[in-house]
């Protein structure tokens, strides 16, 4: 890492979101050698001749001809390498909207020697200078993009450094290990021998953890991206109702009317720091009769997209036969949870015998949509189905990339287990070994080429 020359283009990219009538403040980013020569050269500051680092400074951004003003400023300067990108950085506070911000930057671009930034410039560019790792950049576009508090804590969690030790850590306890092997392999006779028992154990408690960051990952993925979760059932059990009641907004249009949810799919809310979004099946009603619809492609379709299926049905007039066809087309594969409806429409609050044998193997809540009782209970058993009670004490998430490079490093170590087993010279583990090694460097940035640093920087937004 850092041995990448670093980029002589000065770059710039406005750094907020761009909407009109949104945000009272914009932000504009300029990096690189010309940062504060261009600022100079749009920007009347008068009386302020000194423009010292890490100080703010007032102003007007001109047009081109000077004559007039595009908008009021307030000046950041921070030279190099005291910066976000560890070059000389300005960026320009104007008003927001889409009008000026534009102008300005416009302004900046028609200077010489500069060029807007590609998307994720100013990140990359800060890992370059080695002002942030790999793992902390990508954890800031994480927060950027966390969609529930808790995913916020996991990417500050990143930001802070966690990834970025915890791996490195682990990658250093394997460059030992193949240290030791190639000294054997290169001096043998000088040095005491080697236990292949040992070296394989060392291994194994690598294989472990590393294990162990995975099923992590996988638990905590839903977190960032959040749960899906299908609502089925009969026309007019309360699905809609349901769904308001989660979302506590009037999103989903509620009616005595079969068939009449057409128009909202989806309404996303946050259950317990994660983001659960309610797909209503009858939203994708294409005929009256609720069991050919899940025949249909597309609801079957949905239905195994999700993490998890609430069947409805209406507990004030019991488990029909209707209930039960639906119930026996469920895809087997994903957990579902049966929900009783309208238990307010019902004094005595005993299933009949029959249902009782039903759904006895099935996990059975008693809700009412319309006076709440029964709804955390419902939340309560939604997340435990779906296996968010496990993520608790969880800090180390990796992201899709970083599993993937996980994955492969864990891989490469299995066939450790083989070499020992076939008894193979300290050369074939030296193979896996440094396989492992790369794939863990790559993840953390330690070992990259420069194209790949680009593909991961691209998929990060302008201005960043
Ligand atoms: P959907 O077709 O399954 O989406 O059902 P809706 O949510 O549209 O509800 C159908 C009807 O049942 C509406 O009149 C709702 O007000 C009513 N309803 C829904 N849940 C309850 C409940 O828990 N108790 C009572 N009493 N009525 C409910």
């Amino acid at each position: 890492m850092n041995s990448f020359s670093p980029t002589e283009d000065t770059i710039a990219a406005i750094a907020t979101a761009v909407a009109p009538g949104q945000g009272s403040i914009a932000v504009i980013r300029i990096s690189g050698s010309s940062a504060i020569e261009i600022s100079k050269n749009i920007v009347h500051t008068p009386g302020m001749h000194h423009w010292d680092t890490h100080k703010i400074l007032y102003g007007h951004v001109t047009e081109a001809n000077q004559k007039k003003y595009i908008d009021e400023v307030l000046i950041l300067i921070m030279k190099g390498p005291r910066s976000f990108t560890g070059e000389d950085v300005v960026e320009i506070h104007c008003h927001g909207g889409m009008i000026s911000v534009q102008k300005i930057l416009e302004r900046i671009l028609d200077s010489p020697n500069v060029r807007r930034a590609e998307p994720g410039e100013f990140s990359q560019r800060a890992v370059l200078n080695g002002r942030l790792s790999l793992t902390q950049a990508e954890s800031i576009s994480e927060l950027i993009s966390a969609r529930s508090r808790k995913a916020a804590e996991l990417a500050m969690n990143g930001i802070e450094g966690n990834i970025q030790t915890t791996i490195q850590s682990i990658r250093q306890r394997l460059l030992d290990q193949l240290t030791e092997i190639e000294a054997r392999i290169d001096f043998e006779e000088d040095l005491p021998n080697l236990e292949e028992d040992n070296v394989k154990n060392q291994i194994i408690a690598v294989v472990n953890d590393i294990k162990e960051l995975i099923e992590n990952a996988k638990r905590l993925s839903w977190v960032r991206s959040g749960l899906k979760v299908a609502l089925i059932g009969k026309p007019n059990v309360g699905k809609s109702s349901l769904m308001n009641r989660l979302s506590k907004k009037e999103k989903a249009i509620v009616t005595d009317l079969p068939g009449t949810t057409r128009d909202i799919l989806e309404s996303e809310i946050v259950l317990e720091g994660i983001p659960v979004t309610f797909f209503d099946t009858a939203g994708i009603r294409e005929t009256e009769n609720i069991i050919e619809q899940i025949g249909i492609s597309r609801t079957q379709e949905t239905l195994n997209q999700t993490d998890l299926i609430i069947l409805i049905f209406d507990y004030s007039s019991g488990w029909a036969e209707e209930d039960n066809a639906i119930l026996k087309q469920m895809p087997t594969s994903i957990p579902r949870l049966i929900v009783g409806n309208k238990s307010d429409l019902k004094d005595n609050y005993s299933l009949e015998n029959e249902t009782k044998d039903i759904l006895e193997a099935e996990n059975l809540v008693i809700i009412s949509a319309k006076t709440g009782q029964g709804e955390t209970e419902l939340i309560n058993h939604l997340l435990k189905l779906c296996g968010s009670s496990q993520i608790h004490g969880l800090d180390v998430a990796l992201n899709e990339r970083q599993l993937d490079l996980a994955k492969s490093a864990m891989e490469s170590l299995k066939n450790i287990d083989r070499i020992y087993d076939e008894k193979l010279p300290w050369d074939f583990w030296t193979i896996d070994l440094r396989e492992a090694i790369n794939s863990l460097g790559e993840l953390t940035g330690d070992d990259i080429t420069e194209s790949l640093l680009d593909n991961i920087f691209s998929k990060f937004c302008i201005g960043k």
